[in-house]
This record gives structure tokens, C-alpha cells and sequence, in this order.
């Protein structure tokens, strides 16, 4: 493999095209003959206007956005954004339902309970240790705004299908799944995603909000803290991440040039899925955790029945050229993420690792 390079598993951040990081390395000391690296040029350059204007295009394009949306570059993580949507879409009396399917969720309610008083939980997999995710959820239909979480990465969910809210926005956290799969934006009133899993490295979170929602932001809120700012200046209010957005910008370019758009990558990911979900269900010795019809495309969870081998799973894995399996802390097991950067290759080559393991340890 390329410069001793692993297959790279991890959950976030995790891998990117092998392409972006050579076309990086490439230009790192003289970005487009300006005879400055990306990293030293000035964010209101000819040459950084052009990298966030590029960036933003390809999201509309790659997410087909009707004008009525804008694409922001935040700092702060997808973590932050826990806190600014209620704080820039809720009044006073206003109303917002959760879902809560799993870790992430949690805190995302959390948050939101900290600043509004009215956060309803309409619909809960806690019951089952957030295996699954809520069919049929009755929601309120007076609500501002219904957030869900896409990808539950720690758990190993996905919805398949999003939720009928009976004409309530969505709002969604997809950190884990942006640009995975093609999906309908128009329901959608505002979509967050820290780019560290999906589309870049971390230190920004693309934000992609409806004009509807944007005139709901109060005047008084502290200036970084209001997608108004953000949306007035393109994102270039203060001095924004210029290298993560660079990265982005790569990483998008990549997948509408290289793969050819997200139906194509969806294929994909829909290919790598079905490799390591047909091998667990075929096999007494590998078992997965979340339940089928709600199973990630993105972070495929499993357990081994012999626990005391799962730490030896990970190492012996790591040995071999296969890194970042271990699940997360919170739930133990294993966990392969395979994101859009993590080939067929890699998935091929952790199959044969794990019918290895098996045919060896079963
Ligand atoms: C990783 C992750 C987060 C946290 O993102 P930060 O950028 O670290 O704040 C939130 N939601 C989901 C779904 C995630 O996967």
C-alpha cells in the first residue's frame, strides 16, 4: 500500500481520499502559484473566496439546494450546534420535538433543554439499548422544528427512510452520513454535520439552513453565535478555518469528479455495507448489534460471542494493516466505519481478516 498507509476504520476523524491528501501535499508550499501555502494566504484573497465560493457550489449541486438555502462554514462542531439551533430557532413559547436514538441525540436534547423549556421527546429507542430506529412517531404539529440524527455513529443506526412530520421541518444532525447518500433536501429546514467524519478534517461543520428558518434568529444574540452573521458574510465574518474548508472543498470536488455524484457513492457504500453486514449474518461467531431495517451504512457494529476475544479482534486487526475497530467506549464490541473515503478494498480486506479470525478462533 501507498506510503505504509492502513486501512483506516476509524469513526472521527477518520479516512479521507488518498487523492486529497496528495493533491494537499502537493500544493501545500505554493497554493496556485501564489507562492504562499493554502495555510498562509489571506481568507479574503482572490484565492480563499474562490476555495469557499467552489466548496459551497458543489454542496448545492451534490445535495441539489433550491436557492432558498444557505451553506455555512461554522466553527465548534457539530457539539455546538446543539446549542445554537434552539437558541437561533426558538422564541420564547416555541416548541421543538427530538428524537433520541442514541448518544449524540442525548446530548443534543440536553443542550436544548438547558436554553428552551419546551423540548418534547416524541419517540425513543432507549428501551433497547438504541438498537433500532422509531417507526410511526407521532409528532407535534405545532412544533417549530422536529430534529433527528441521521446516523447514530456510536450505536450503528440509520434511518432508511425519514420521518413523515406531517409537514414540520427537519432538522438533522448527519455528522456521520453528509454526502453518503441522496436524500430530499426540500424537507429539511436546517442540516448540520461536523465535516471530521464524512467530508473533510475536523475544525468545521457545514451548516446548511432553509431561508424560513434563518428570519426566525433573533436580532439580540451574540454575533458568532447567529447563523444571520454567518449567512450575511459568507461564512467570513471573523477568520474561518480556511484549511479544514480547503479540505472540503477537495473532498467535494472529489466526489463529484471522481466518483461521479452521490447516487454513485451511494451504490458504493451500499456495496461495502452488504460485504461485512452478509458475513456477520452468515456466521455464529460475529453477531451485529443494531437491528436489521435500521442498520448503518456508515458504522456497521458488532459484537463477537466470545467477549474476551474482542480486544484480541482489534489488535491482531491492527496488526494486519485493518486500524480504528474498537467500538466506542460507551458500548464496547467492535465498529467498522466505513465512510465514503474507506474503499471496497478496505472492506474486502476486513472480511477476509474477520472469516480468518473466525475459521482460527470459532
Ligand atoms: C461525532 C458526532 C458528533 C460530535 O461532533 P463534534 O464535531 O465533535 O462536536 C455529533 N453528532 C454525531 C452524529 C456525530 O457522529
Amino acid at each position: 500500500m501507498k506510503a505504509n498507509r492502513i486501512y483506516n476504520f476509524n469513526p472521527g476523524p477518520a479516512a479521507l481520499p488518498l487523492q486529497v491528501l496528495e493533491e494537499i501535499q502537493e500544493s501545500f508550499l505554493n497554493y496556485d502559484g501564489s507562492g504562499m501555502s493554502v495555510i498562509e494566504i489571506s481568507h479574503r484573497s482572490p484565492w480563499f473566496d474562490e476555495i469557499i465560493n467552489d466548496a459551497v457550489a458543489r454542496t448545492r449541486r451534490l445535495l441539489k439546494l433550491g436557492d432558498d438555502f444557505h451553506v455555512l462554514f461554522i466553527q465548534g462542531g457539530a457539539s455546538l450546534q446543539f446549542a445554537m439551533v434552539p437558541m437561533n430557532l426558538l422564541g420564547g413559547d416555541d416548541r421543538a420535538d427530538y428524537v433520541n436514538t442514541g448518544t449524540w441525540s442525548t446530548k443534543a436534547i440536553a443542550e436544548a433543554r438547558l436554553l428552551k423549556k419546551n423540548i418534547r421527546v416524541p419517540a425513543s429507542s432507549e428501551d433497547r439499548g438504541f438498537s433500532y430506529i422509531p417507526a410511526d412517531i407521532s409528532f407535534d404539529s405545532g412544533a417549530v422544528y422536529a430534529h433527528i440524527t441521521s446516523n447514530n455513529t456510536i450505536k450503528g443506526t440509520q434511518y432508511a427512510q425519514f420521518p413523515d412530520t406531517g409537514g414540520v421541518p427537519l432538522v438533522a444532525d448527519m455528522s456521520s452520513d453528509i454526502m453518503s447518500r441522496t436524500f430530499d433536501a426540500g424537507r429539511f429546514g436546517l442540516i448540520y454535520a461536523g465535516a471530521q467524519k464524512n467530508i473533510g478534517p475536523a475544525g468545521v461543520c457545514l451548516v446548511i439552513i432553509r431561508r424560513d428558518m434563518l428570519e426566525r434568529v433573533p436580532d439580540g444574540l451574540p454575533s458568532m453565535l447567529k447563523y444571520t452573521t454567518y449567512a450575511a458574510k459568507n461564512s467570513l465574518y471573523n477568520t474561518p478555518p480556511c484549511f479544514a474548508i480547503y479540505t472540503v472543498q477537495l473532498v467535494l470536488k472529489w466526489l463529484e469528479e471522481t466518483v461521479g455524484g452521490l447516487e454513485k457513492m451511494e451504490a458504493v457504500n451500499r456495496e461495502k455495507a452488504a460485504v461485512l453486514y452478509d458475513l456477520i449474518d452468515g456466521s455464529d461467531f460475529y453477531s451485529g448489534t443494531a437491528e436489521a431495517g435500521s442498520r448503518s451504512l456508515m458504522n456497521v457494529t458488532f459484537r463477537i460471542a466470545e467477549e474476551a476475544l474482542e480486544a484480541r479482534f482489534v489488535e491482531e486487526a491492527l496488526a494486519a494493516g485493518l486500524g480504528g475497530l474498537k467500538g466506542h467506549r460507551s458500548v464496547g464490541g467492535c465498529r467498522a466505519s466505513i465512510y465514503n473515503a474507506t474503499g471496497l478494498d478496505a472492506v474486502q480486506a476486513l472480511a477476509e481478516f474477520m472469516r480468518e479470525f473466525e475459521r482460527t478462533r470459532g
